[in-house]
């Protein structure tokens, strides 16, 4: 009866894949954890072989190289988690070498769209410096989430 409990590493990708919105061509491929750190990582990659879209015009084009890249995401279990991967840039007959847009972040941002959210959330009921305090991000890292998301607000009007 206990079985239904019993949770395998990767029923714990998926799961995680499904909570951040990761779909092929991108797969969550680690979970790891340090544990006096009190720190997660996901690893993220994405199947090789896949054309992926210029992020500015969206034709499918080939990968010209790969760049790590992180991303902060919602603490796991109290833990201080990061969404990690080598990001393919491509290479667009129009626009040239391009990072691709990932479906957990802006561009440009160092946090995923889940964190983002709960700090503008948090914005609503406490000043940028209690925010910075709680998410245990820096002052300026919380005000620039705040400008992009005012940006955003204006750039849909
Ligand atoms: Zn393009």
């Amino acid at each position: 009866m206990f079985s239904n409990f019993i949770n395998t590493i990767s029923q714990l990708k998926n799961n995680i894949a499904y909570l951040l919105g990761i779909r092929a061509p991108w797969e969550v491929s680690d979970v790891t954890f340090a544990h006096e750190e009190r720190e997660a990582w996901i690893h993220v990659s994405y199947e090789d072989g896949h054309q992926l879209p210029c992020p500015e015009c969206g034709s499918p084009s080939s990968g010209y190289d790969h760049r790590p890249r992180q991303w902060r995401h919602l603490d796991l279990c109290g833990y201080r988690t990061m969404v990690v991967m080598l990001l393919p840039r491509v290479a667009c007959s129009e626009h040239g070498v391009r990072t691709v847009s990932v479906p957990w972040a802006e561009p440009m941002s160092r946090f995923t769209a889940e964190f983002e959210a709960l700090v503008i959330d948090w914005l609503q009921e406490a000043s940028i410096s209690a925010v910075s305090r709680l998410m245990k991000v820096s002052w300026n890292a919380i005000d620039g989430i705040m400008q992009r998301t005012v940006q955003r607000g204006l750039a849909r009007r």
